[in-house]
């Protein structure tokens, strides 16, 4: 069994397929080179080493060694797994799929590569609740527009779905020592596991939590980043500690099975979950995504501003509007923002500074425990407008009314910008001039009315060319 981001022991098609055909032993490649230029945070580094231990003692307990060896880069990957698999006479290699494009290249390498052994490597999907490439219009085209998608998924979810797979048994004996160390040559700061402790157990935990005593609440309080009101399981998701399909089974069993009508919180987090579906669909039907192309191939004619200073205030949550600032704290302080807040912030650069979205997906990457690309780029090109059912050019949010709007008394801005927390509820959102000199709180870096105007008329004129 080769691990990749499938970091876990239930509900995996592929290491359930090999237990199937006789005795197994696992393999995960560290590939630290790759991951730096794949962009992955520090804080998502961390945690994958962290959950790469944790699988290792849940593989032992069924008796299958893991043994992890460290290649900086996918490229080398095939000839040391051809080895590995010749050292311990292997004789079949089971993996899931991955649909980015190096990560795909990847497997297409190696299966090449096992081909060349005689040894057969079969793929499994697991990343989707149903396979990408399945939902298709009635053209057998790709769906652009997120409600004809989720219609049309939820209309197949019965047909082609898959159910969840239990723990494979444990197998007699142990074929051969399993080996981590090298785990430990990879630099991994301490702060990120006590944030986001590791663990399938972990996982099931949160998510048993979020159903239990949230899920019903999610609809109405999902858009207030000061309650804590989300599942906060994304970078579970992106490791693959957890899949989406049994994220799905726990919410409809909520709902006594149901997933198109019954409790609203049930429904409204099933249609994130359809979100995180729909972007990885899309990006298995173009996978130039993966090479920071828009999707409207014209807004790459937008004169994008590439001011530094700008930027810099931005991601050091130095703006002057406390909403931004404050999400951009959190993202500092946890690698992980709040959805309502990604998209504040996200627009905040691309609208308001004019600051080319590539630049805000690369930074998000590099901070955020829970990068992934599908789900992060979706994010970004909604925001900037380049994107396919994106939001239009001409809807810019006010960051002061979405303040006001989902923060009311400032409570989460009070939390992340202490400078701030005498202030008044009213002014909480936009502090006088007067007011921020006395906090030490920077003025705002930008008029946010001039700056709607001119980013529509660059927008517009880009229409007009079409
Ligand atoms: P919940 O609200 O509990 O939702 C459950 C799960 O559904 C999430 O864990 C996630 O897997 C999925 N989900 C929820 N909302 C979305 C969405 N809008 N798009 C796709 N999937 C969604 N999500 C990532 O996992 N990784 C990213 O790198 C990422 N980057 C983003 C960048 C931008 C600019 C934006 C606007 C959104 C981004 N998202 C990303 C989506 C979303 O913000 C996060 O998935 C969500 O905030 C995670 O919190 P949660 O687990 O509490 O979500």
């Amino acid at each position: 069994m080769w691990f990749r981001s499938d970091l876990r022991v239930y509900d995996n098609p592929a290491l359930m397929a090999a237990r199937n055909q006789g005795t197994t032993c696992a393999i995960y490649f560290a590939t630290p080179e790759q991951w730096r230029e794949h962009d992955w945070s520090e804080g998502k580094i961390s945690l994958v080493v962290a959950q790469v231990e944790a699988l290792s003692r849940e593989l032992a307990k069924l008796n299958i060694p893991l043994t992890v060896l460290r290649v900086e880069r996918f490229a080398d990957i095939p000839e040391r797994l051809a080895c590995w698999v010749r050292e311990c006479s292997v004789t079949q290699v089971f993996f899931n799929y991955e649909y980015e494009i190096n990560e795909s290249a990847c497997a297409d390498a190696v299966t090449a590569m096992l081909h060349g052994e005689s040894v057969p490597a079969w793929g499994y999907h697991d990343q989707c609740i149903i396979p990408p490439g399945q939902i298709r219009t009635r053209t057998g085209g790709v769906f652009k527009v997120f409600t004809a998608f989720k219609k049309v998924f939820l209309e197949q979810f019965p047909t082609r779905s898959r159910g969840i797979f239990n723990r494979p048994e444990m197998q007699h004996a142990k074929p051969f020592k399993g080996n981590s160390d090298a785990l430990s040559e990879i630099p991994v700061e301490r702060r990120w596991r006590s944030l986001w402790p590791m663990g399938e157990n972990e996982a099931h935990d949160r998510l048993n939590r979020f159903i239990e005593h949230k899920i019903n609440g999610y609809r109405d309080d999902r858009d207030v980043p000061s309650l804590d009101s989300t599942s906060a399981l994304s970078p579970y998701l992106t490791l693959g500690c957890l899949s989406t399909t049994q994220c799905m089974h726990a919410a409809m069993s909520a709902n006594y099975g149901r997933y198109q009508d019954g409790n609203p919180g049930v429904l409204t987090w099933i249609n994130e979950l359809i979100w995180r579906e729909f972007y990885r669909h899309l990006m298995f039907a173009f996978p130039d995504i993966c090479r920071y192309r828009p999707f409207k191939p014209e807004t790459d004619l937008l004169p994008w501003s590439r001011d530094e200073a700008l930027f810099s205030a931005w991601k050091t949550g130095q703006t002057g509007f406390p909403i931004v600032d404050a999400a951009m704290r959190q993202l500092l302080h946890l690698g992980w923002m709040h959805n309502r807040l990604r998209m504040v912030t996200a627009m905040f650069l691309t609208k308001d500074l004019f600051i080319d979205w590539r630049w805000g997906e690369r930074y998000f990457m590099q901070m955020l425990v829970d990068g992934d690309l599908a789900s992060n780029n979706g994010g970004w090109q909604w925001s900037a407008s380049t994107g396919v059912d994106a939001a239009p050019y001409f809807r810019v949010f006010n960051p002061v009314r979405q303040s006001e709007r989902f923060d009311p008394k400032g409570v989460f801005i009070r939390r992340y910008l202490p400078e701030l927390a005498a202030l008044d509820d009213r002014s909480i959102h936009q502090p006088s001039a007067a007011q921020a000199r006395a906090c030490g709180y920077p003025l705002p870096i930008v008029d946010h009315r001039l700056a709607v105007d001119s980013v529509k008329a660059h927008f517009k004129a880009l229409s007009l060319i079409d």
